[in-house]
């Protein structure tokens, strides 16, 4: 795999209704819905403007029956024009919602980390060998009538592995790690293999960008050893909003794109979600243009410029320039071409020379793209959840609150995540955490701990900086 000349990884296709992922189908965009399913028009509205954005294929969340029942309701309320649009029902802890689900939708997202084992206690498990392959044997027995169903009403699978929510059983064999993400995904896609069920594409996220591409690369190793080539999601989780939530995206999505890999994306932003798609697509085109133009390739020409010169290429400032005159333009591709060279460790620093954009706004694109890969803190760093039909507050207004509050705190790690359920286990290593518990109710924890519970909404964005205070 060349790092810099773009090559699409080969891979296999995924049917999802009358998309294709994978395989000669061009790299898929695609966005989530934040409402609840149980409300049939709001949902079947945000479709319609994520589809209008440009996305191929849209997610839902439906955490019980009801709400996966609900699909085909949505299905029914969609403008005819989308009729054939793809839904894909995400879903975690809850198989009897996954089974339903497979019923309405082309694909059906469900988590290794919580489909067949318990929700995680954050417990270390001893397992014995024996121990443990009885516990795969479980697995396969709840996993293999799943998959039977799927063939039977011809509906593609996602496996979603998030760093944060690994069963206690892989973390306890293999660590909360690279490895442990790679392995939980790995044995359902054994079973997958063995019962001859294809139509997989597979996800592995993070919300720190380094983690993320390097389990994706890791999987993708795994995958080449044991003869798969099944199509990959890529996406960074809880990424945030504005210029940050992008920055983050496009180094992670914009590195991997880079070396080949990714069949469809994901740009997770804490805004209306049809705002991800002209992100997701400029990353995408930005990136494919340069298959057979590798004289247009900024980070190979850069790349060779410093191995030519024979100087450690640890030392170089790297300097990128471009003539686009719009500011976002410029600050996804830079981020997309110094995450590439940073991430596959070119440089120490880097020069951004974008004649159209003021210093200040030069400088600000170069410290977020150096904070993203954790080289330099100059602002606190957010991790915050897209929000989905789960939220229980208006997280781009309380984001905006914590931000405008919180803005002086450099490297100060701060969670702002919709609901206690997925948001405890996927806020990572945030120092302090600020999660929806309840309808108005929200909960602070200081990194795994809960320090003070369902206090009301409207106390909880002081009670957070009180409690930083206290924990300088
Ligand atoms: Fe939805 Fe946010 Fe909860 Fe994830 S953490 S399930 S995006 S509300």
């Amino acid at each position: 795999m060349n790092r810099f000349d773009y090559k699409r990884r080969r891979s296999t296709e995924a049917r999802v209704g009358i998309v294709g992922i994978g395989g000669d189908n061009p790299i898929r965009l695609q966005s989530m819905t934040n409402t609840s399913t149980t409300d049939i028009e709001g949902s079947a509205r945000q479709i319609e403007r994520i589809a209008e954005a440009g996305a191929d294929l849209v997610r839902l969340t439906t955490q019980g029956v009801k709400e996966a029942r609900a699909l085909s309701e949505i299905k029914k309320a969609l403008a005819p024009h989308l009729a054939e649009l793809p839904l894909v029902a995400d879903v975690h802890f809850n198989p009897q919602a996954a089974y339903e689900a497979l019923k309405t939708c082309e694909k059906v997202r469900i988590n290794p980390g919580n489909f067949a084992d318990p929700a995680h206690q954050f417990k270390t498990i001893g397992y014995t060998d024996s121990e443990y392959e009885a516990e795969l044997s479980k697995l396969k027995a709840k996993l293999v009538p799943f998959l039977d169903k799927a063939k039977t009403f011809g509906t593609a699978l996602r496996l979603g592995v998030n760093h944060g929510s690994l069963s206690d059983r892989i973390v306890s064999r293999y660590g909360d790690t690279p490895q442990g993400m790679v392995e939980s995904l790995m044995e359902y896609l054994r079973i997958c293999k063995a019962e001859g069920f294809h139509n997989v594409v597979l996800s592995i996220k993070a919300s720190n960008v380094i983690i993320m591409v390097e389990t994706v690369k890791l999987l993708v190793e795994t995958m080449e050893k044991e003869g798969m080539a099944y199509p990959l999601h890529l996406g960074v989780t809880e990424a945030g909003n504005d210029d940050e939530g992008r920055i983050k995206s496009a180094v992670g999505i914009g590195t991997l794109l880079a070396m080949g890999i990714g069949d469809t994306i994901r740009v997770s932003l804490s805004e209306a979600p049809e705002r991800e798609i002209p992100v997701a697509r400029l990353l995408r085109d930005y990136i494919t243009a340069r298959e057979g133009h590798p004289e247009l390739n900024v980070p190979a020409n850069v790349a060779r410029s410093i191995e030519e010169s024979g100087i450690n290429p640890a030392d170089a400032i790297i300097k990128i320039s471009y003539e686009d005159t719009d500011r976002e333009t410029v600050m996804i591709k830079a981020a997309a071409d110094f995450g590439t060279l940073l991430l596959n460790g070119y440089g120490k620093d880097i020069e951004l020379d974008a004649p159209a954009l003021s210093e200040a706004e030069r400088r600000d694109i170069e410290d977020g793209i150096m904070q993203a890969v954790r080289r330099r803190f100059t602002k606190p760093d957010y991790i915050a959840c897209p929000s989905c039909g789960r939220t229980l507050f208006n997280l781009e207004e309380t984001l905006a609150r914590v931000k405008a509050a919180t803005s002086h705190l450099k490297g100060v790690k701060i969670a702002v995540m919709g609901c206690i359920v997925n948001g405890p286990g996927e806020m990572a290593d945030a120092d302090f955490g600020y999660v929806g518990a309840g309808p108005g109710k929200i909960t602070l924890y200081k990194g795994k701990e809960i320090v003070r519970k369902n206090i009301p909404e409207h106390e909880a964005v002081d009670a957070l900086l009180e409690l930083i205070k206290e924990n300088p």
